[in-house]
């Protein structure tokens, strides 16, 4: 089975779904005042919103998945947008979002909240407000989702750094053979990053592409997701959870062979490389690229939790994030004692003194207006 068919986030909203367990995206959303996210998310939409001044802003947000953070981001943007309108005394507009995600993510919860959604807009917001229509588009962002030219702007948080498949050459046995890791790690052969990184090429490619083309002139891009240190070091919450399941293979509590050709679909590239990418694809400008570091468990505070609450945090955010991906590998049946063990990873490390966080990359891009017979694009001027 691919991917695309067994990837998503826990749905529901019980005690292992995203909708309860995804308080570190939205920390860094809510928290994004300090860590500079915020004024680049307010910048980019001011710009589109001032320089084409739709009657209907059509927004798409790509990987939505479910619970609360999926209807954040439309709460942000029309905020946004409003204040710019009333800044500039003109009447705000309308608004048309599209919530993307993979087919099998949680619609359904979205969808349940909307009713208490607009109300509270409305209440909120009073008669001067523009009605705002929530659409889902379920498919993947590794392919055209709407027509040409009829998206103003596109939002994405946390998801481009999944990839459309693991890398090919990692489970074919070849040089890039990843053994008994799951993801990067500092030992890989230098194949494996290679073979990583070309997959993160190509899909960062198509995913540009595609956007490019549904964008109007002067539409923008604003893109969140997990990034890399350019250091020889790889410390992530994978490399723990491979660790985790290389513990259960040597006591027999899992087959050695499943473990040995399992690679997640998940790529997190360093700045550079995320830079290199957008400027060879070459449909976009680069208004923001910017580096800010996150502790993986940024939401609680340090002071008040000891290392066990800590760490049971960490694991049930990544639970919620990667269940449904292993138990389709591994089996429902060792889940909780694996959660378990990458609590425990965890605590080890804290005990270490090692720090729990990873860089988070966030970019805005500008459509640019054309490209030359080189393919090298020119910004529109207006
Ligand atoms: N934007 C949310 C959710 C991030 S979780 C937030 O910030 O909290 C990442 C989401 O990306 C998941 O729901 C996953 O299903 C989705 N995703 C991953 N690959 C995708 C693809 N190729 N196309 C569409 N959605 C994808």
């Amino acid at each position: 089975m691919g991917t695309e068919q067994v990837f998503h986030m826990n749905g529901g909203e019980g005690d292992t779904s995203y909708a309860n367990n995804s308080s570190h995206q939205f920390n860094f959303k809510q928290r994004n005042g300090v860590l500079k996210g915020k004024p680049i998310l307010e910048e980019i939409i001011r710009k589109v919103y001032c320089t084409i001044n739709p009657k209907c802003l059509k927004v798409a947000d790509l990987g939505c998945a479910s619970g609360p953070n999926a209807l954040m981001m439309v709460n942000d943007i029309i905020n946004i947008v409003e204040s710019t309108s009333f800044n500039f005394n003109r009447k705000p507009p309308s608004f048309q979002f599209y919530m993307n995600d993979l087919p099998s993510n949680d619609f359904n919860t979205i969808f349940k909240s909307l009713a208490q959604f607009y109300e509270t807009l409305e209440e909120k917001k009073g008669p001067r407000f523009g009605p705002c229509f929530i659409n889902a588009t379920p498919g993947t962002f590794y392919k055209r989702l709407f027509p040409d030219n009829s998206i103003h702007f596109f939002h994405s948080t946390y998801s481009v750094h999944w990839l459309s498949q693991p890398p090919e050459e990692l489970t074919n046995g070849a040089e890039a053979y990843n053994m008994d890791n799951i993801y990067l790690t500092s030992t890989n052969p230098p194949e494996t990053y290679k073979a990583y990184l070309r997959q993160f090429q190509h899909d960062f490619k198509l995913f540009l592409k595609s956007r490019s083309e549904e964008l109007v002139p002067g539409g923008a891009i604003f893109l969140t997701f997990v990034g890399r240190k350019n250091t020889p070091e790889i410390r992530t919450v994978f490399g723990l959870l491979g660790m985790s399941l290389n513990d259960m293979v040597l006591e027999n509590l899992i087959e050695g062979a499943k473990l040995e050709f399992f690679n997640m679909p998940l790529y997190s590239p360093t700045a550079e490389e995320a830079k290199a990418v957008i400027e060879e694809e070459g449909s976009f400008t680069i208004q923001r690229l910017e580096s800010m570091m996150l502790g993986w468990d940024a939401n609680i505070n340090e002071d008040e939790l000891d290392e066990n609450s800590r760490c049971e945090f960490i694991a049930k955010t990544f639970r919620a994030i990667t269940e449904t991906l292993l138990k389709a590998r591994f089996g429902e049946d060792i889940m909780d004692e694996l959660y378990l063990r990458l609590k425990n990873k965890l605590i080890q490390m804290l005990m270490k003194g090692e720090k729990l966080e990873s860089p988070n990359l966030v970019i805005s891009l500008v459509k640019k207006s054309y490209k030359d017979a080189n393919g090298n694009g020119a910004t529109q001027v207006l």
